[in-house]
């Protein structure tokens, strides 16, 4: 693929105002619903070879929530891309003021590899609706995705407006030495830098969603049988590989071992076997190896079994934890579970506020001052309180990290903005000409600056 050619296409493409007409991404987003529905049974199939992701799994976490998403551009975009009047300040008068949202033009999506759909198309489909064209690099790693998502769109768009680019590091790499007018990005923390450097040499702007140890905390006052049972969903779900599932456990200590009690009956009766239809594999043997080296045997109370044959881990739960175990240094990323216990409630909040801002943060509490000392005191990307998971799926909420989990936010009317400049306009008739502004100035001018400004 000759990259430099292709980004020159889409820049001449997008010069042509083309995607500028509300039918246009209308149509584009048709398309690709009708695209994505008419192969559905081929991408469950691809996503199943590359990780043993269920029918069930890839509609509810990946192609259910692409077609929402269209539906929503579909619905809104209109009022979306409507230019905006806002009120005009007394000096401006008489003018009227207004904000066009309008596309940065040539963009690119880098998607990683856990929902490689969701997290490739996602952006796309708000790039398009927001008048784009774009550029997508979906993640190699589950290869049977990325072909199909690559055949899929090669052949039924123009090049010069959405195309999917197949590879690795190496495309990657030469696709950042590109100019692109806008960079998003899924995936770690670590390439998260490596874009971040790569456009600041262009200073075209980035939305970064990276990732974190997302904590979740358990005090005495929380509804333990919900508690567990949605923490386990969330945690066990894509078997852990989850960009905001569950991290680790903080625990009140007066309810631990309740707690674990109950935890470790809901895993067992969820029945996450090997080859269960809702329990996935890791997705490769790097992945299996660093997350097998973050299993202290000495530590398990459930699980710790492992088939490298098969890339399985059963789901794995550990205590006594400290902060200074290997399963608390990164991202775990994969099916354990370590557990911490804390006495005070402002030990927990103090113990995340000394660790990187997280995705997602997590509160299991009926309590009305824990709740509010969660959200007040607690920076982190987006969260829920007696739930986990789940704010990502609606899409009136903004979705993306904080410091070290991220920069900026989509889905919905975010992921509009992150791929829209806001042009200010401010409009004046011809008539009406203060002479304030203009020279000589003297005192009187003086004291009006200063009633108008002061
Ligand atoms: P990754 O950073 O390894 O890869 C992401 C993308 O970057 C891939 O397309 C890959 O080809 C590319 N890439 C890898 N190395 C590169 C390099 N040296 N130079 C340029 N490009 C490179 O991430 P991953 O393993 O695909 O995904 C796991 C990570 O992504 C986890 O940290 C997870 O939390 C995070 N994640 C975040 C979100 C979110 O929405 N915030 C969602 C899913 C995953």
């Amino acid at each position: 693929m000759d990259i430099p050619n292709l980004i020159s296409r889409q820049r001449q493409f997008f010069k042509s105002h083309v995607t500028l007409a509300i039918s246009y991404r209308k149509n584009a987003l048709h398309k690709l619903k009708a695209l994505l529905q008419s192969q559905e049974e081929h991408l469950q199939k691809a996503i199943y070879t590359d990780f043993g992701k269920s029918a069930f799994d890839s509609y509810a976490t990946e192609l259910g929530i692409l077609y929402k998403e269209i539906d929503f551009y579909l619905r809104k975009i209109d009022g979306l891309s409507a230019p905006q009047r806002v009120k005009t300040n007394l000096a401006n008068l008489p003018g009227s003021s207004y904000i066009y949202p309008e596309p940065y033009g040539c963009t690119l999506v880098i998607g990683a590899w856990n929902y490689p759909y969701q997290l490739s198309f996602g952006p796309a489909i708000a790039a398009i609706a927001a008048g784009n064209t774009c550029v997508i690099k979906p993640s190699e790693l589950p290869k049977n995705t990325m072909m199909l998502m690559a055949d899929l769109i090669n052949k039924n768009f123009p090049s010069e407006f959405l195309h999917v680019v197949v590879g690795g590091v190496e495309e990657t790499t030469l696709l950042l030495k590109e100019k692109f007018d806008k960079i998003f990005f899924t995936g770690s923390t670590r390439v998260g830098k490596i874009v971040y450097e790569a456009a600041a040499k262009h200073l075209t702007p980035v939305t970064l969603e990276l990732g974190g140890k997302s904590p979740v905390i358990v005090t005495r006052s929380a509804n333990l049988e919900s508690a567990v049972k949605r923490i386990v969903w969330g945690k066990f779900l894509n078997c852990g590989q989850t960009c905001i599932a569950p991290d680790y456990i903080l625990v009140e200590e007066k309810i631990k071992a309740q707690f674990v009690d109950l935890l470790l009956k809901k895993i067992q009766s969820s029945n996450y076997t090997e080859g269960a239809s809702h329990y996935t594999r890791i997705i490769n043997e790097r992945n299996f190896d660093r997350l097998v080296k973050m299993i202290d045997h000495k530590k398990v109370i459930f699980g710790g079994d492992f088939k490298k044959e098969t890339l399985h881990i059963s789901p794995t739960v550990m205590t006594d934890i400290s902060w200074d175990d290997l399963v608390m240094q990164d991202e775990i990323f994969g099916p354990i579970l370590p557990i911490i216990s804390f006495k005070t409630y402002d030990e927990a909040i103090q113990a995340i506020l000394e660790k990187e801002k997280p995705l997602s943060a997590y509160l299991f509490s009926e309590d009305d001052k824990e709740k509010a000392q969660f959200t007040q005191e607690l920076s982190f990307g987006g969260g829920c309180i007696n739930d986990v998971i789940i704010h990502i799926a609606n899409e009136h909420l903004p979705f993306g990290g904080v410091g070290g989990s991220g920069i900026g936010s989509y889905h919905g009317k975010y992921g509009f903005d992150c791929f829209s400049h806001s042009k200010s306009i401010l409009k004046k008739p011809t008539w009406g000409e203060p002479s304030l502004k203009y020279p000589p100035y003297n005192s009187s001018k003086l004291a009006w600056i200063k009633r108008l400004l002061g």
